[in-house]
């Protein structure tokens, strides 16, 4: 294989090694099945088997209890927006939402085109930089449930426990952090992720949902949005997004050979530390973000000369360190050090850092 740079970018990202090279091998015929994945028909008794094996993994990965449903849907994460919504409300007259970021914002606004929904705490005065504490949520007690982002991509923020919010369930977009630690799945009501930062490759979502919280959907939702349809239908209403469901169950399988989530929130506290010591140990970089909410999978910095960044970005690439392009909101550079990241990788990079600053310093 040619030389493959360290990419930490924010998604589509970095995928393991061994997960590229047993694509590689399984293409193009697939476990004695005379076709590669790509060929295969979604509801054939392979892929279905397939689809069940990823299931059982996630569930064992997760500790996913038997009264969740386990959903592998087709499209983008932000879809799940107006999913949860239509899905949820039921007979609640609103729904309350926490906003610490950009992507927590647009599940706003979307919800907002959908159902009353309520603001109860909002960190956008403060440019995002820290997340609202739990005892200033104005919560609802007659609210649907409350929906924050626990990882939030761009600002580079995540909420290291899980707020108590009574019998309101919590429901959370966990795109940028799912599978990154262990979480207590019993403490939600729903669970969705995209697939392509620790999962996978775009085109998946993961749900995970509590059954008793199924068959309240608006009666006009639309069916591809349903959950309930979905479960009946064990996520094959649709031509499924079958290679990315492959890749899914590859990660997971990757994922427990490795060790679990336990094992992957020591790497990636670990991997984390050594690139915020780095940041807090220079004059050079800085980030803005409270120290109580640091993310450890999206690491925001900027350089004290914002002029070099195109120079720190040229020099980075010509070590082989790439993504590293912050997004426009923040500006500045941005490190995502998803799962397939290695440590390695990570002293890499913070050794070119402090390189970088010492040479401009
Ligand atoms: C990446 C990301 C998404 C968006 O995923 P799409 O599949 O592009 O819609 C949603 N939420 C969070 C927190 C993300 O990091």
């Amino acid at each position: 294989m040619a030389t493959r740079h360290h990419n930490f970018a924010a998604g589509p990202s970095a995928l393991p090694l061994p997960v590229l090279e047993r694509i590689r091998a399984d293409l193009p015929e697939y476990d004695g099945t005379g076709m590669a994945v790509l060929e295969l028909n979604h509801r054939g008794r392979e892929f279905m088997a397939l689809a069940a094996r990823a299931e059982a993994r996630l569930r064992r990965v997760m500790d996913v209890p038997d009264d969740y449903a386990v959903l592998f849907l087709h499209g983008p994460a932000r879809l799940q927006f107006s999913a949860v919504p239509l899905n949820l409300l039921g007979d609640a007259p609103s729904a309350d939402y926490v906003e610490a970021g950009l992507w927590s914002e647009m599940a706003i606004t979307e919800a907002r085109r959908l159902i009353p929904v309520n603001v109860v705490a909002s960190s956008k005065a403060r440019r995002y930089t820290t997340f609202p504490r739990r005892e200033d949520w104005k919560l609802d007690p007659r609210a649907a449930f409350v929906h924050y982002t626990p990882n939030e991509t761009i600002g580079g923020l995540e909420v290291h426990e899980e707020p108590d919010t009574g019998d309101v369930p919590l429901v959370v977009d966990m795109s940028s952090n799912i599978l990154s630690r262990p979480v207590d799945v019993r403490r939600y009501g729903a669970i969705y992720a995209g697939a392509q930062k620790n999962a996978g490759i775009p085109g998946l979502v993961l749900v995970v949902v509590r059954r008793d919280l199924l068959g309240r959907a608006s009666p006009t939702i639309p069916r591809m949005l349903d959950w309930t349809h979905a479960v009946e239908e064990s996520s094959l209403a649709n031509t499924a997004p079958t290679f990315a469901w492959y890749v899914a169950d590859l990660m997971l399988e990757w994922l427990e050979a490795e060790g679990g989530v336990a094992e992957m929130e020591a790497r990636n506290a670990r991997k984390a530390k050594s690139l915020y010591d780095v940041i807090d140990g220079s004059n050079f970089y800085a980030n803005p973000v409270d120290p109580v909410y640091r993310s450890r999978m999206n690491i925001p910095f900027t350089l004290a000369e914002p002029a070099l960044e195109p120079t720190f970005l040229a020099e980075a690439r010509d070590h082989g360190l790439v993504g590293l392009q912050g997004h426009r909101y923040v500006g500045g550079m941005r490190a995502s050090l998803y799962n397939a990241i290695t440590e390695s990788e990570v002293d890499a990079l913070a050794d070119f850092m402090r390189d970088f600053a010492r040479r401009r310093a």
